[in-house]
């Protein structure tokens, strides 16, 4: 896929519309709003230093939080514009709205070279429903579009759809980044191709799954979504975190069932360890870490799930809360032999230092394998900066939704605009 890129528009002395990802976590200090997080607005410096360097006009509209289309005190972007004016050492113009007659007035007094920043877009009711009327607004007050905020490209919103429709917009250097390295991952990756998935929620994630398990050479499952797996080939999962279906009422969806097809479409294909052991292609956990309680740190015990249907006696109150120390072994094994690891999930409840040895052998491995590693989801970022690794892979997806929606194979709705259909 070739996007229109910013690094090969002119935009110098132009009025740019700048969509940005400035949802980050706010904390308070002596009764006012601070940034407590600023990763995110970090992300955008490259693209607001070659906008400045282009002498633009430069209009920044961010979202942050859920406002739920109306004036939410706490979600004013005001503390937003205080840390990225401190990061780009200049000033910031923070709007108290996000269009109307004011806004129109300050962006035609706009000198270039500086930057104002737009209230929440979320303030208003229009944005989450596209409304175009509103997208016309914002087109107005500039010539173009510049849209860096990949973690909203699946939202079909007028700062992310509607305004393309009036105005042209080419990917910022950080969208133009995540979609190279995302692309690589579906289109050309060097092989074995190695996709790790872990976490609770197997709904937001299943669709990425069923795409990745087509294009990889090995899906290794953990966590709460090896549950469902291990559910599906007949096993016992007790206590177990397990999401058992989804969807709505026009159309259930069991994800025993979801991963059960799964199981069966690749099990024609197998992958070979070191040359000699055929493995499935999808691999869920064969041991696992379990408590009765989290808290009752004398319930833990490990559980061999080859012996199951055997006679063995399992402690019917168990949860499983981690991969064990056999399946940990397997997947470094597997790991280490990768070209590319595309890694989403914590393979347990890494929180609990009792339950944390599987997403740390993990993220270690990924972390020393010489391959391209590719990693995103929320907590399995918390999860390596928890462990100390967080400089040590090629590439930190922030995107969370959108990144696991592009690689389930959709045109997410932000991307379609910016498709260069000249190549
Ligand atoms: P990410 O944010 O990286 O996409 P998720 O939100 O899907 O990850 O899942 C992360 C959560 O999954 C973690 O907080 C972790 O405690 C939980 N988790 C991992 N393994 C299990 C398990 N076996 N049972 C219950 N919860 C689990
Ligand atoms: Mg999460």
């Amino acid at each position: 896929m070739k996007l229109k890129l910013l690094s090969q528009t002119n935009v110098k002395n132009k009025t740019v519309l700048l969509k940005v990802d400035y949802n980050v976590p706010l904390t308070e200090k002596n009764g006012k709003y601070v940034v407590a997080d600023s990763t995110r607005i970090e992300r955008s410096l490259p693209t607001i230093h070659y906008l400045l360097e282009n002498n633009c006009k430069i209009i920044i509209t961010s979202h942050l939080g859920r406002p739920k289309g109306q004036i939410v005190e706490k979600f004013k972007l005001n503390p937003v514009a205080k840390t990225l004016g401190d990061l780009l050492e200049m000033p910031v113009k923070k709007l108290d709205y996000f269009v109307g007659d004011e806004v129109a007035d300050e962006v035609k007094a706009m000198n270039n070279g500086e930057i104002i920043i737009l209230e929440n877009s979320r303030f208003h009711p229009g944005e989450k429903k596209n409304d175009l009327h509103l997208a016309k607004k914002l087109a107005d007050l500039a010539d173009i579009m510049v849209n860096d905020s990949f973690s909203s490209a699946h939202r079909s919103h007028a700062t992310v759809v509607g305004v393309t429709k009036y105005i042209p917009v080419v990917a910022g250097l950080a969208f133009a980044k995540e979609v190279e390295m995302l692309s690589e991952l579906i289109e050309n990756p060097a092989r074995p191709f190695v996709t790790v998935v872990g976490g609770a929620k197997i709904s937001d994630k299943v669709e990425a799954v069923r795409n990745l398990s087509k294009i990889s050479d090995v899906v290794l499952i953990g966590g709460g979504v090896a549950n469902n797996f291990i559910k599906a080939d007949g096993l016992e999962v007790y206590h177990s975190y397990l999401e058992e279906d989804g969807g709505d009422d026009k159309k259930k969806i069991s994800f025993v069932a979801v991963a059960e097809e799964l199981l069966e479409d690749t099990k024609a294909e197998k992958m070979m360890l070191h040359g000699y052991i055929p493995l499935s292609k999808i691999l869920y956990p064969v041991d696992v870490v379990a408590a009765e309680e989290m808290e009752n740190p004398k319930s833990v015990q490990n559980i061999d799930l080859t012996k199951n249907g055997e006679d063995v006696k399992i402690d019917p109150d168990v949860m499983f809360l981690d991969i064990g120390p056999n399946t940990r072994r397997l997947y470094r094994d597997i790991i280490l032999q990768a070209k590319t690891i595309f890694w989403n999930g914590p393979m347990g409840v890494f929180e609990d230092p009792a339950f944390e040895e599987g997403t740390k052998d993990i993220a270690r491995a990924i972390a020393k394998s010489p391959a391209k590693t590719i990693l995103g989801g929320g907590d399995t970022i918390r999860s390596i900066h928890h462990f100390g690794l967080e400089d040590r892979y090629d590439y930190v997806s922030a995107a969370g939704g959108a990144s696991l929606e592009f690689l389930s194979g959709k045109v997410l709705p932000g991307i379609e605009p910016m498709i260069d259909e000249t190549v």
